[in-house]
Order: structure tokens, then sequence, then C-alpha cells
């Protein structure tokens, strides 16, 4: 009779939907399941009320399964205390452990929108490409201390347990979130930072938000959309949350590895330069303010114009743009940023109108190679906004000064010469403006006591472009690094425990990239030093870097390709790459004319007169060495270390300094206590719900998941000493006043008592699996 009255009939249908749905979840969520069901795909689709409804339900049900699932383990978990990780859960599980199985188990799993899967204590992020409705703050108080089998896996879990167990142990920890271009990195950090602000909550509001802030203000400055990702983070970033013994939050500090500045001046076919010049354009005009920046209206600036001639239209027609801008307004002032704001936008605008800067070649009968300015607007423009004279500017980019013998001669630049000066001008600007940000905003959520950290590591994807340049170079160097750093932790430092503690581990075979990193950062003879080396001699060029590279790189990694010209091609941890070396003398070089810096100190710009003031290099990094210093990390760290290039202020290349930066990278890192999460692209079109079998294998296998997975089955992830385990835990065997000795045989007591199995005694440490940690603190916190 309902179907009389077709708007009834919905109601009831939409309500009968609801009522399988949370039966269905008793069990299992299974959203795919459902909407396969031949019904509801006749219904679903036709009747925009019932689809909207039907939406509506897929997020709640989502919610639900995780609450319903959790709810029904907590009462199995509390009644027994047996910890049920879920076979479903982590692939350690799994029965049959080959590649075939895990793909299929992921696969099954990313159709039910379960994006997350463990790996032992390692999290597996597959990006679901749309927005899941499992990041409220009701999932913070779900995942909150609370134990990992109670809740499905989650981003919040990876996140807690960093947080636990820097408040537990009392040490700094770490979050290496790693996966190629695309894959969730950056969106994986954010939530980390939204987990973490909400547990470390304190009572101090501001705070919270200042830090809540600082992800999207240096994503702006920082990200832009290249072909893979619409905002790929163009730089790589850690970003330590600063606790109290307690676990409140007391402050963040930023540190930036490498900006990507040759995005700033071009931008390869379909590639856009960083978001904030597009958010200031577009802001700017629509509050009627291009010209009190000196922009032009009719047409954007040369940089920002992208090759189809539509940008005008698409920049001013966004509110997303517009949006953005005031998104960026509020995150300086609420990070505290006062009246340096407007000298940003200043040097930002400046940029733009420096791009417009054209020369033209002066013939003369004595002089060929001389350049001017034929239209001074844009100049002039410039000069204007950064505060200085528009002759000095015009004398610094169309001249340069050479002392020979003690003499200063001035010799006029060429049209190129100009134009290589002006860009050059263009990136160190913009360099350092975001190098200025950075330390502003640390400044600002400064901390003077001393507390603990949570480390998060943000960096740049691995990258295989149709075209690769020397930006894709480190970017995948800094890739090989992490891997690098991934394996040592998990398969090389794990063996030699168990070797060291005459513990029975058969060895599991992993891929070693420590050559190729060899390859790269040795001393005299890798290939960044050849670089730096070519780099020095002022007649090299394309051709002769590649020559050298051939002659000196006997390493099975680097091949020259015979068909094309000026290429190498490289055989990485996660792939072949073939790289081209037009520009990487230049770019290594990236020389900024004295004469330009000169004319710059010169402003009355405050802001930019600090920009210019420092030295050219970056100094006073200490590199700090761990107890539990991971050897050969640090071997691979003392091999990137060059004092002279930090020292002397001799003049710096790209090259050293990245190498440089690693190094300080890598020395953050092994401090703290370690936790990946490995993000997983499923498909290349960003397609939601889409499983590519052969794009998740790949990436599965060179990550090394899959030895992983076996390694983490057989292994022991926590090694106490006797004498900490029995000073930790000997509440659970002994009385509070008895303080036993820290001995072998009262670990054993305490193990015993507590009716832990398959632990295992090494020489002088107990070794437990991941999940006897959990089991030991919830007993402590029962006494
Ligand atoms: P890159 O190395 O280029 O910086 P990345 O690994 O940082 O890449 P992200 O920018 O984090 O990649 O993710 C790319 C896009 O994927 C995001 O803009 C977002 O649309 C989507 N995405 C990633 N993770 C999630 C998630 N958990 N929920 C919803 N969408 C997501
Ligand atoms: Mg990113």
């Amino acid at each position: 009779p309902t179907l009389r009255n077709p708007e009834e009939w919905c109601r009831s249908f939409s309500h009968f939907i609801a009522q399988c749905l949370i039966k269905d979840f008793e069990t299992r969520p299974s959203v795919t399941h459902l909407l396969e069901h031949p019904f509801i795909k006749q219904a679903h689709g036709k009747d925009m009320a019932l689809s909207q409804q039907l939406s509506t339900l897929i997020h709640e049900q989502q919610e639900l399964g995780c609450k319903l699932k959790t709810k029904h383990e907590r009462i199995n978990t509390r009644k027994t205390l047996i910890i049920e990780s879920s076979p479903d859960d982590d692939l350690v599980n799994l029965e049959v452990l080959d590649e075939e199985t895990i793909i299929k188990h992921l696969s099954k799993r990313y159709d039910e929108l379960q994006i997350y899967t463990y790996v032992g204590d390692i999290l597996i992020a597959l990006n679901p490409f749309q927005n899941l409705s499992i990041y409220s703050p009701q999932f913070s108080k779900l995942y909150h201390g609370a134990k990992r089998a109670d809740n499905p896996p989650h981003i919040f879990a990876t996140a807690d347990a960093a947080y636990q167990g820097m408040v537990t142990f009392c040490k700094d920890q770490c979050i290496i979130i790693s996966g190629e271009s695309g894959a969730g990195k950056t969106e994986s950090a954010h939530l980390i930072v939204q987990h973490l602000t909400f547990l470390g909550k304190a009572n101090n509001r501001t705070l919270r938000e200042k830090i809540l802030q600082v992800n999207p203000l240096v994503e702006a400055f920082g990200n832009a959309c290249t072909a893979i990702n619409d905002n790929s983070s163009r730089f790589g970033k850690y970003l330590e949350m600063k606790f109290t013994p307690t676990g409140a939050v007391m402050g963040a500090k930023i540190s930036e590895y490498l900006l990507e500045k040759s995005r700033v001046i071009k931008q390869a076919t379909g590639e856009k330069n960083f978001h904030i010049f597009y958010y200031i354009y577009a802001g700017l005009y629509h509050q009627e303010k291009l010209k009190n920046y000196r922009l032009p209206d009719k047409k954007p600036p040369r940089y920002i114009e992208n090759q189809h001639g539509k940008v005008m239209q698409d920049i001013t027609s966004s509110e997303l743009y517009k949006e953005q801008f005031n998104a960026i307004q509020d995150c300086f002032r609420i990070i505290g940023f006062t009246d340096q704001v407007n000298s940003v936008y200043r040097i930002l605008c400046a940029i733009l109108n420096t791009g417009n800067i054209e020369f033209t070649a002066i013939t003369s009968q004595h002089q060929t190679d001389k350049s001017e300015v034929p239209n001074a607007e844009a100049l002039g423009n410039t000069a204007a906004l950064l505060c200085i004279g528009p002759e000095e500017l015009q004398e610094a980019l169309t001249s340069h000064c050479v002392v020979t013998r003690g003499e200063t001669i001035i010799r006029t630049n060429t049209v190129d010469k100009a134009t290589d000066v002006r860009d050059a001008m263009s990136k160190a600007l913009y360099g350092r403006l975001f190098s200025w940000i950075v330390n502003r905003i640390n400044a600002l959520l400064h901390v003077a006591e001393s507390g603990m950290n949570v480390g998060i590591l943000d960096i740049f994807g691995f990258e295989n472009f149709k075209r690769n340049s020397f930006e894709q170079l480190c970017i995948n160097i800094a890739n090989e690094q992490i891997q690098f750093y991934f394996n040592q932790h998990i398969f090389a430092l794990e063996q030699m425990e168990y070797q060291r503690e005459g513990v029975d581990a058969s060895l599991v075979e992993y891929e070693d990239n420590r050559p190729i990193l060899d390859m790269f950062l040795q001393k005299p003879m890798g290939l960044l030093s050849l670089l730096d080396e070519e780099s020095r001699f002022p007649q090299a060029t394309d051709q002769t870097l590649v020559d050298k590279f051939e002659d000196n790189l006997r390493y099975k990694y680097f091949w020259r390709p015979k068909r094309v010209e000026l290429c190498f091609g490289i055989q990485h941890y996660a792939g072949k790459v073939l790289y081209s070396v037009n520009g990487f003398l230049e770019k290594n070089r990236d020389t900024l004319p004295a004469d330009v810096v000169v004319v710059l100190r010169t402003s009355e710009n405050k802001l930019l007169q600090q920009l210019f003031s420092s030295p050219l290099t970056k100094t006073g990094n200490t590199h700090t060495k761990s107890n539990n210093v991971l050897d050969s990390c640090v071997d691979t760290m003392e091999m990137m270390r060059h004092p002279e290039e930090t020292t002397n202020m001799r003049r710096q290349t790209v090259a050293s300094y990245f190498r440089y930066s690693l190094m300080d990278l890598l020395s953050k890192m092994v401090v703290g206590q370690p936790h990946f999460v490995r993000c997983i692209k499923p498909n290349d079109d960003r397609q939601a719900l889409r499983f590519c079998k052969e794009r998740v294998t790949a990436q599965l296998r060179y990550t090394g998941i899959l030895e992983t997975v076996n390694i983490r089955r057989q292994g022991y992830s926590h090694r106490v000493l006797f004498e900490e385990f029995v000073n930790r835990y000997y509440y659970l065997a002994f009385r509070a006043h008895q303080m036993p000795n820290t001995s072998k045989e009262n670990a054993v007591a305490i193990l015993e008592r507590a009716k832990l199995e398959n632990w295992v005694l090494g020489k002088t440490k107990v070794f437990l699996k991941y999940y006897h940690v959990e089991q030991l603190n919830l007993l402590l916190r029962e006494v």
C-alpha cells in the first residue's frame, strides 16, 4: 500500500535500510555489499531524496560500525583479558602470507572503506580519495588511551601510541610518514596533529588553535599543484610537537627541508606555482586592492600565468582561492604575526612583478652584449614594493661588478644573463621569505622549558615524471634515505639485536638500498660530489657533467641510455627513473649575484633587510647523537657531514646543503622512538573505491611491506632490559614495598604472573611481542 504514496514509500524504505545496516554492522561494516544489492541498485540514483538519505546512512554506518565493533570487542576483552587482534585488522595475523593474499585482503578492506590496516605496529594507509567521517572529535575520544585491539586500525591509533609512548617512557617519539606523491602523507600528518592537539589539550586553548594553523600556513607557501597531486608538498617538513612531562601540549617547532624554489619562476606543463601566489592575487582582486600592491588587473603576472591562457578567469572566479586567502589571513593573525604580514604581501607581490620585468639587447658599435629594460613599469613596481631605488635595481640586474687585481670593473649583462639574474632574485626572495615565515612561527610557538616531543615527518614523496630534473633527483635521494632508515630499523637492527642476545631469528631477506645511497652521497666520488666538482668549473656543460657521471659511477644502479641525449637513469628502490641533466649545473650553483644582495640590503623595508642580512648559508645546526644510536645510520650521517661546508663561508651549492639537511634530519629522527605510517596510492586517477592491484602491489613490494609482515609476525618488537622491566612492572607480581632484585628470575616471575605467552628471554633483555606491552600496561592500570 505504501507504493501508492511515493513519499511514504521512501521514508519507510530508508527506515528499512537503516535497520538492515545496523544489523549488518554488528558483524562487519559492508557498504559495497549493500550497494550492490539489486533492489538497492534499482532505487539508488532514481530518487534524489533517497540517494541523499543513502549517502548519509553510509556515513553514519561508518561511524556506527566502528562504535559497535568496539563495544563488542571491549566486552570480550574485559571478560577474558585476552587481547583479540581481529585477524582482519593486522596482516601479521593472516594464515597465508603471500603477495596475492595480502593484496586481496587489502582490496576487500578498501572496498569496505577500511583504509587502514596494521602490519604489527606499522600502519598502512590507503588513500580513500574521498572524505570519510571517521576523523571527528568522537573518534579522537574513541582512540584516546585505548588498546590497539579495541578499535579498528586508524591514524589516530598511531598518534595515540606515540603520545602514550612519550608519556609512559618519557621518551621522544617520531612518526615517519612515507609514500609516493599523492599517497596521503600530508593528510595523515594533519590528522596526527589534530589528534595530538586533542590529547595534549591542557587548558591552553589559544596555543592549540595556533598549532592547528601551522600546517595550513606553511603549506600555502610550500605546496603546489603538480601533475600528480593538486596539493603536493614541495618541501620536506619535520614538525615537532612539544609536551610537558604530564603530556600537555606546550609548543611546536618546524624544520623545513629543500624548498623547490625553481617553481617560482617556471612550472612544468599542467603544473602551477606555489598556492600562495594564486590566493593573494585572487584575494586582492576581490578586495579591489590589486592596485595598492601594484599588480596588473587585466592579465595575471607571468609567473602565475598558465599555458592555456585562461588563468585570469580561473583565478578571479575561484571562490576557493578567495576563501583560502581569507584563511591565510586568519592563520597569520591567530599564530601572532602582526604588522609584518603586510611586508610579506609586498614581497610576494614584488616577486610577481619581478617576473614581468623584460630585457632587450642594446646593440651599438662598441658594445653588443648589453641589455636594458624597455618598459619600466614592472621594474618600477618591484622597486616600489621592495622599497629600493629603481635605477639601482636596474643596474643590479643588467650589470655586475668584477674585482680584478684590486680594481673593480663593471661589466654589462646580456639579455640572457639579466633574465637569469632576475629569476635568481625571485627565487632568493621567495626562499628566504619561506624560511623567515618558518622561523617566525617557531619563535611565536617557542617554548622555553625543555619537555618531550613527538616529531612528525612529512616529506615530498618519490617522484617519477615524464621529464625529471635536479629537483626530482633530490626528492628521490631523500626518499632513499627514509627507506634506508626504515630498513635499518625494521630489519637490520632487529636481526642484529637477536643475534647479540642469542635469540633465534631466521634471517629475513630484504632489499638493502645502502649501495644506492653510497652512490649518491659518498665523498669524493658520489654523484652529488661529482656534481659539485663540475659546478665549480665555469666552462662545464650538461655534456661534460653527464660524461663525468658515466666515467665515475660504476654501479649497477646507474646507466646512460644510448638513444636519449643528456640523460642518465637510476634504479631507485622504488623504480627506474630517467633524469635529464639539462640545467643541473645552474640549479646546483643557485647563484645570486652580490650586486643584487647589496641593493636589496639598502631597502627601507625591515623585513627585507632582515631576509638579506644573514649569511647565505644556514649555520648553527647541531648534530645530536642519541644513546640508542643506529650505528649504520650514523655512519651515513658522518659520511654526509662536511664541516668545511658549514663552518667556512665558502659558497655553498644546493647539493652540499641538501646533503647537510639530510644529515640534520636523520640526527633528529634517530633520537626518538619511531612509528611508521606507510601511505599507499590505490590508483593514479585519484578515484574513490578504485583499487588497482598492480599499483598497490608495486608499492607494497618496494616499500618492503611483505618482508615487514614476515618479520613482524615472527618478531619481538619490544625488548626491555631485565632491570628496566622489573622496575616498571614489579607491582604485577610483588607487593609495593618488596623492591625485588632486578634479576632475570624476577622478570620471569612477573611474566608468568601476568599470564603472558610467547615471550622470549635474551641474555640481558625480555623479548616481547607488540601486544604484550598493551597487556602489561592494562594490568598495571588495574593494579
Ligand atoms: P606529496 O608527496 O605530493 O606531497 P602526499 O603523499 O602528501 O603527496 P596528500 O597531499 O596528503 O599526498 O594527499 C593527496 C590527496 O589525497 C589529498 O589532497 C586528498 O584529496 C586525498 N587524501 C589523502 N588522504 C586522505 C584521507 N585520509 N581522507 C580523504 N582524502 C585523502
Ligand atoms: Mg604532501
